[in-house]
């Protein structure tokens, strides 16, 4: 089979591997999808994130393919999700279940780190180790297409679940990618008084307002964002802000935004250094809150949200492509200035 592999920034092959052979305590999923992520295009950018020799995918729907004889309670056939990250169980964050937390979560973390022999998410076949806490069911009443989402939806979910925010109150969401779609979700379904949020790509801004942000400013058009955020929060500011963006600039203006003893919630990743002024922080008396990834049981959340069809979220998938075409129809077009798509999935074909 075929396995797209990163091998330094703007260079992304399909590799011929073996398909993997599972242990009797692991599963073999037969891939039906896999959502190319924000961190995989931060990765094709620059060698900030994920590092060279990386098989990529980590959002992935898919069947059971073989089940390990050891394992009870999964069967061929078995429509499942998977929750990339890794957990020792034994350290002072597992043990608390801040499992993303866990200083090994990365080290075995499916598709997004080198140095693992086997394919990630962008290809036929991907083995899972530890499927207790990896493996989630997928309901019949969500699609394999929408089988993708969870991963990133759990993302959103989680930054909402750890914030102060609460029903009623006022938040601002930084970009507009899958990740602050997700939070516009989840906080309109939480009960947000007033949604604001930023974005420069017109089918992201479109979707924002479905999701339910109730004003979607565009930063490069906007002489004045802070000025048009204090007009409509009585000249107090927001009670938090969700930084999406994995912009530098937008990190910067996140404290102007705040109401006294605000909250920015940190969940785009920025791999470098990015200059701040902590008087500011000091001076507003402002918490900053940073995310990563979710806890494994928000996984099940992230299903019965879907379960549900509560919000048009699964609309956010803008392109099918195969994956022999991952690089020309996927990277390359949400690398370029002026796409205008929001999540792009991947059929393995090959
Ligand atoms: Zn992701
Ligand atoms: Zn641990």
């Amino acid at each position: 089979m075929k396995a797209a592999l990163l091998r330094g920034p703007g260079d992304i092959v399909l590799e011929e591997v073996p398909v993997p052979e599972i242990s009797d305590n692991e599963v073999l999923i037969e891939v039906k999808y896999c959502g190319i992520c924000g961190s995989d295009l931060g990765s094709y950018r620059t060698r900030d994130l994920i590092q060279p020799g990386t098989y990529l995918g980590h959002e992935f729907s898919g069947v059971i393919a073989k089940v390990g004889k050891n394992l009870k309670g999964w069967k061929v056939g078995d429509r499942v999700v998977c929750n990339e990250l890794y957990e020792c169980g034994e350290c002072y964050a597992c043990k608390r279940g801040f499992t993303s937390c866990c200083p090994h979560a990365m080290d075995h973390e499916i598709g997004c780190v080198p140095g693992l022999e086997d394919a990630g998410g962008f290809a036929k076949y991907v083995r899972i180790p530890h499927p207790e806490y990896r493996l989630y069911a997928l309901p019949g009443e969500v699609s394999f297409e929408e089988g993708t989402l969870v991963e990133p939806l759990a993302c959103s979910l989680h930054a909402v679940r750890i914030s102060n925010f609460k029903p009623r109150e006022r938040a601002m969401v930084l970009g507009c990618g899958m990740i602050g779609l997700g939070v516009i979700t989840h906080l309109k379904n939480a009960g947000a008084g007033l949604i604001v949020a930023t974005e420069v790509i017109e089918k992201r801004t479109e979707m924002a307002e479905k999701l339910g942000a109730d004003y979607v400013f565009n930063p490069q058009e906007v002489s004045n964002l802070k000025e048009e955020v204090l007009e409509l929060t009585d000249r107090v500011g927001v009670d938090v802000v969700f930084d999406c963006s994995g912009i530098p600039q937008a990190f910067q203006s996140a404290p102007g935004f705040l109401r006294p003893r605000g909250q920015i919630i940190l969940i785009g990743l920025l791999a470098h250094e990015v200059p701040i002024v902590p008087l500011q922080f000091n001076l507003g008396e402002y918490n900053l809150q940073a995310s990563f990834c979710y806890y494994h049981d928000e996984f099940p959340m992230v299903i019965e949200l879907l379960k549900r069809h509560i919000s048009p979220i699964e609309e956010v998938i803008t392109s099918k492509i195969k994956l022999s075409d991952i690089v020309k129809k996927g990277f390359d077009v949400l690398t370029s200035s002026g796409n205008n798509e929001i999540k792009v999935i991947v059929e393995p074909d090959e």
